[in-house]
């Protein structure tokens, strides 16, 4: 389902005192914002030690929502040190960041790898949010519009219509995340328009009508309502603005 939608990614940061103290800030003024109609679906993303805290502090889980950043593809099992799918559903998990930049670089995800990640996660009742983006090499060589399309092709349209319906993209040029370096809002809407057609085409123009796509990379409460103005921007994947409770918010009601 398409929807207004933003999500905070923790990423390895803030203990269990701090992550209380935020979570609480938004939950409090998110209550007295009175957002109505204009409310987008909001999840928070926090690192495992802190997810069941977190998750109850957020009161019924639907908005805002529980998300992970990660899990390991088996179901279950020896795997010393690893989180499972069914573990994360087992403490109000709704949502898990999967394909993020930073695990593909220093964890070596490949789309193999993800693929039975989206496969574990799924039959768990996870849905995920998946990031794709291009790096600054990529897009200097005029190469953005290939990269993107063969990560989706090979990450993501071996799903089913029904699995696929249960995705979120997330669009998160590399160059931009953690770097203050945004991209512009046309940027954005180039890549979520062509983004959008390649899901018409692998699937079919109602589908891509209804895929909620997000814009990921240096978002902040400044350029927030720019990028969320975009026709086919439907929210953002916040990283350094969701650490602060004030910011975060700002983003929320950038509708
Ligand atoms: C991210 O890591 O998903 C992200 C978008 O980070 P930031 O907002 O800090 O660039």
């Amino acid at each position: 389902m398409r929807q207004k939608f933003v999500a905070g990614n923790w990423k390895m940061n803030l203990t269990l005192p701090e992550a209380q103290a935020l979570t609480s800030e938004i939950v409090n003024m998110l209550h007295d914002e009175q957002l109505g109609a204009n409310k987008p679906q909001v999840v928070i993303c926090p690192p495992f030690p802190l997810l069941s805290s977190v998750g109850h502090l957020l009161g019924d889980g639907t908005n805002p929502a529980l998300g992970a950043q990660n899990f390991h593809q088996q179901e279950s099992g020896a795997y010393t040190g690893e989180v499972s799918a069914k573990q994360l559903h087992s403490v109000g998990c709704k949502y898990v960041i999967l394909g993020h930049s930073e695990r593909r670089q220093h964890f070596r995800e490949d789309d193999a790898l993800l693929g039975q990640k989206l496969k574990t996660g799924l039959a768990n009742g996870l849905l995920p949010i998946f990031c794709v983006g291009e790096s600054l090499e990529t897009r200097e060589a005029n190469e953005t519009f290939d990269f993107i399309s063969k990560q989706l092709q090979d990450g993501l349209f071996h799903l089913s219509p029904e699995d696929f319906d249960k995705v979120v993209i997330a669009y998160e040029p590399i160059w931009a995340i953690g770097t203050g370096k945004t991209a512009t809002s046309q940027q954005a809407q180039e890549v979520h328009a062509f983004i959008r057609e390649q899901v018409a085409k692998a699937y079919s123009p109602e589908v891509a009508a209804n895929t909620t796509i997000l814009y990921g990379g240096s978002a902040n409460a400044q350029n927030a309502r720019e990028l969320f103005s975009q026709p086919d921007v439907d929210g953002g994947l916040i990283g350094g603005a969701s650490l602060k409770s004030r910011d975060f918010v700002e983003i929320i009601k950038s509708f």
